[in-house]
């Protein structure tokens, strides 16, 4: 094994987490910042070629290849666990820029009352109505904490939206539920394309608060705090699953990585893989020593540095510590431990779809175009008399009608499945057809965890990490509540004919669902209970921070790039403005 010169920070993986600490580390500092990315570089310019969606997004030529890397699943810990050999439920990148170079641009806030989830529910339902197995948690810090990062995080990204909750003043027309924002958003809402503005009005006639999805892609041309430009979005469609073409969705290739490549003391080194990071052996109170990786050669190499930071992803962060032996697995047996614990995926489900007799203009899209209601969300609605706790938002987004994905959907009153009939019905229900989506919080259960699985090898010849995971009760009557309301939603629009998916069920794996999947090094207000504290310094191991949706214990329906750009931030300044002048734990 090659053993190279010693750095001052390495950082494992280079998408919007690692990139972001590198650029803030790097900018305020004359430390030496090396990168170290599995994937391949990536820029702007690779995506100006146009857009290929078979190639893209049925080929997913983006994600992480999964004969080099994939995980198990079993939904309990009775199952043996099965590989995921296919793409299905959740879709990792790989590659400069990572899973935020294909993803969508959503960027909610979360409910404040998330981050004191434990205790708020507690104290308002009482230990009776809590669910069953449940593993809720307080995040050890609160949103009002949260906020100047979360200004931050919409100022990098040039958000485009609407408040709802100006410095406490609650404005039609925004998210009137939201938490209080400090500041407007940087950027107007983008165009509200004709499908979702008919689920606009029907949310308003039926007495919700509708509201323009908040948007990473910008409705005009924005130049952020760190001088880097970008113009206006075209609304092309094509952004799930895809580059954006013209640099208006915010990448960490369009947005971080113009800043980093200016400052000579940062690198990203591609190709590298890492498999371990070097630590002393000391359980109580160790240090980290560097990392230990696989370049494209793949030649061995360890990398000395003083301060580690991994980056790579919920479920690469967790095997991560999992295979250096770092922490104590969580045992849902004894309920002690607590890496790999709090696993959380999303309900993000089709919801309905609904059926119209005249064009929508479907055509016109953009990952973050559409309009959400946030009535049924969180705690915001009266739970009262309802099976279920928490909720999530209801919404009609209109990115984009591409014609692979969704080409064929005819309503049931069309009998044939094939031939002529069918065929002129589906061409005219191309541009006919949408859908109520639902995003709905999970839980964390003490049964949903990730660990090392004792069968299945990666490339290496390591352990596959291991998801033990599955839906609750709560979350089917969540998502049967929203359906009911997502159908009289569709009615109000206009629809003809309105389909409910099927039930929620068992979580099933092979149906695309969201990226977002949390937890595993959890972050909290003692090491009793959580992996990380609230700047994301590894309890035992000061001179360790893991940083991404890892850390959340657990998930809201938001999406989750917005808050992990904000933790990540408050990281950082943690680190340049303490840590790094006092290397010790911080208080
Ligand atoms: C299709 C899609 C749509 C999405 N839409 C939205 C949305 O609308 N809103 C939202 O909030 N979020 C969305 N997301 C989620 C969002 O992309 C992620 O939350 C975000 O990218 C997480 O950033 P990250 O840097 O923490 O992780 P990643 O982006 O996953 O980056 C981690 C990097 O680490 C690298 N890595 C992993 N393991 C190793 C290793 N062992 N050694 C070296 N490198 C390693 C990976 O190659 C990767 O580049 C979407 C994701 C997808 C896939």
């Amino acid at each position: 094994m090659k053993t190279l010169p010693s750095v001052d920070v390495v950082i494992v993986g280079g998408g919007w987490s690692g990139l972001l600490m590198a650029k803030e580390i790097g900018s305020r500092t004359a430390l030496n910042v090396v990168v170290l990315e599995r994937g391949g570089p990536r820029r702007t310019a690779d995506y100006a070629g146009g857009m290929d969606e078979l190639d893209y997004a049925v080929r997913m030529r983006m994600m992480q290849d999964l004969s080099q890397e994939t995980v198990t699943l079993r939904h309990s810990a009775k199952s043996r666990a099965a590989p995921l050999r296919q793409y299905g439920s959740f879709l990792p990148g790989s590659g400069t820029g990572g899973a935020g170079e294909h993803w969508n641009g959503v960027v909610p806030r979360f409910q404040p009352d998330l981050f004191e989830l434990r205790s708020q529910t507690l104290a308002k339902y009482g230990a009776d109505r809590m669910p069953h197995d449940h593993a809720m948690r307080d995040w050890g810090i609160t949103y009002a904490e949260l906020e100047p990062y979360y200004t931050r995080a919409d100022l990098l990204v040039g958000s485009s939206g609407k408040a709802g909750n100006l410095r406490g003043q609650q404005i039609d027309g925004g998210n009137v539920f939201e938490g209080s924002r400090s500041a407007e958003y940087p950027n107007p809402p983008l165009k509200i394309p004709y499908f979702s503005s008919l689920f606009h009005d029907a949310a308003k006639s039926l007495g919700y608060h509708p509201y323009p999805s908040p948007a990473a892609t910008l409705s005009r041309a924005y130049v952020n705090p760190d001088g880097v430009a970008r113009g206006a979005c075209s609304f092309c469609g094509y952004c799930e699953r895809f580059g954006c073409m013209i640099g208006a969705k915010a990448q960490p290739t369009n947005t971080l990585l113009p800043v980093i490549q200016k400052l000579k003391n940062i690198s990203i080194r591609n190709g590298a893989w890492v498999r371990r990071v070097v630590h002393d052996s000391s359980p109580k109170e160790g240090k980290v020593r560097g990392v230990r990786y696989v370049d494209s050669t793949g030649e061995e190499i360890f990398q000395p540095a003083d301060l580690v930071l991994l980056c790579s992803w919920t479920m690469s962060n967790t095997k991560l510590l999992l295979l250096s032996g770092i922490g104590r697995p969580y045992d849902p047996a004894t309920g002690k431990g607590t890496l790999g614990s709090n696993l959380t995926h999303q309900i993000l489900w089709p919801g309905v779809t609904a059926f119209f007799e005249k064009p929508l203009n479907r055509f016109m899209g953009s990952g973050s175009a559409g309009i959400i209601i946030s009535d049924l969300d969180a705690d915001v609605f009266d739970h009262s008399t309802l099976p279920f706790l928490r909720g999530g938002t209801l919404s009609a987004m209109s990115f984009g009608h591409r014609p692979i994905a969704n080409f064929g959907g005819v309503p049931h009153s069309v009998k044939s499945r094939w031939g002529s009939e069918w065929k002129k019905a589906a061409i005219s229900y191309y541009d006919q057809t949408g859908r109520i989506g639902f995003a709905g919080e999970h839980l964390p259960y003490k049964t949903n965890y990730m660990d090392l699985d004792a069968t299945y090898k990666d490339r290496f010849g390591d352990p596959l990490l291991r998801l033990t995971l599955d839906w609750q009760d709560n979350e089917r009557r969540m998502a049967e509540f929203a359906q009911e309301k997502g159908s009289e939603l569709a009615r109000a629009m206009g629809a003809t004919e309105v389909h409910p998916s099927p039930p929620l069920g068992t979580y099933d794996a092979t149906q695309y669902q969201s990226t977002h999947v949390q937890g595993g090094a959890i972050m909290g207000s003692s090491p009793e209970d959580s992996v990380v504290n609230t700047y994301l310094q590894h309890w035992q191991i000061p001179n360790l921070f893991v940083v991404g949706a890892s850390s959340f214990p657990q998930n809201a329906s938001a999406n989750p790039t917005l808050t992990v750009l904000a933790v990540a931030y408050r990281a950082a300044d943690a680190i340049v403005d303490r840590y790094l002048k006092s290397p010790a734990p911080l208080a």
